[in-house]
């Protein structure tokens, strides 16, 4: 298995990751603009899979291109589905851009604990709600893509349309006590640097709680 990053695309600068299986195939995490550097990183493996941590137009401006040329399936959290066509709530109209780029035909959805699994891979979807509704973590072995719940020492908005404070910070509580297989979690997330899970469990004030204790 081979994860390689692709940073800073786009007018909002997001990253995109490639994860390659050991057979050659691959999964494209999140989709941003800039197909012609994606491609490239994916190189001479096959893509399979486009799964989306959740539908804002950054994320999801090269999926339906890419999908609709190398055939990969998309997915995406059932609640930001409506994302894939809606320029409203995927932000592309507010941004500007809400006709220039093509449209997911067909996606499926997927909720909390669902599994999609490729060869070797297998990435469970952490439901992480708060940036918008349908946002997700995806989880491979110890590797966790946040998309935008989490960033390097931050947290996503939660000053958008569909976004929710109070999901954001049940979210953010859930990342905090996550117990998985493993002690701690590279994390791959949709804006800025990596970092790891433990790290931002010591450093980050958002996942350390210091938002949201006063409502409870
Ligand atoms: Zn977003
Ligand atoms: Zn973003």
């Amino acid at each position: 298995m081979e994860i390689r990053q692709i940073s800073g695309l786009g007018v909002c600068a997001t990253n995109c990751y490639v994860v390659i299986s050991e057979k050659g195939n691959a999964v494209l995490i999140d989709a941003p603009e800039g197909k012609e550097e994606i491609l490239s990183a994916i190189g001479n493996a096959t893509l399979k899979k486009i799964i989306l941590t959740h539908g804002h137009f950054d994320h999801i401006f090269s999926a339906g291109e890419i999908a609709r040329e190398t055939a990969a399936e998309v997915y995406i959290h059932d609640k930001d589905l409506s994302k894939l066509k809606d320029s409203t709530l995927n932000l592309s109209q507010a941004f500007g851009i809400s006709d220039t780029f093509e449209k997911v035909e067909k996606a499926i959805s997927f909720m909390e604990g669902d599994i999609i699994t490729l060869d070797e891979l297998s990435f469970e979807i952490l439901h992480t709600p708060g940036h918008t509704s349908g946002s997700v973590c995806i989880i491979l072995d110890d590797n966790m893509f946040t998309g935008d719940t989490l960033f390097k020492d931050s947290r996503g908005r939660t000053d958008l349309v569909d976004a929710s404070h109070t999901d954001m910070a049940m979210s953010l509580r859930k990342l905090r006590v996550f117990k998985g297989r493993y002690n701690d979690y590279n994390i791959y997330a949709g804006h800025g640097a990596n970092t790891t899970l433990n790290t931002e469990r010591e450093n980050n004030v958002y996942l350390r709680g210091f938002d949201y204790d006063d409502m409870f």
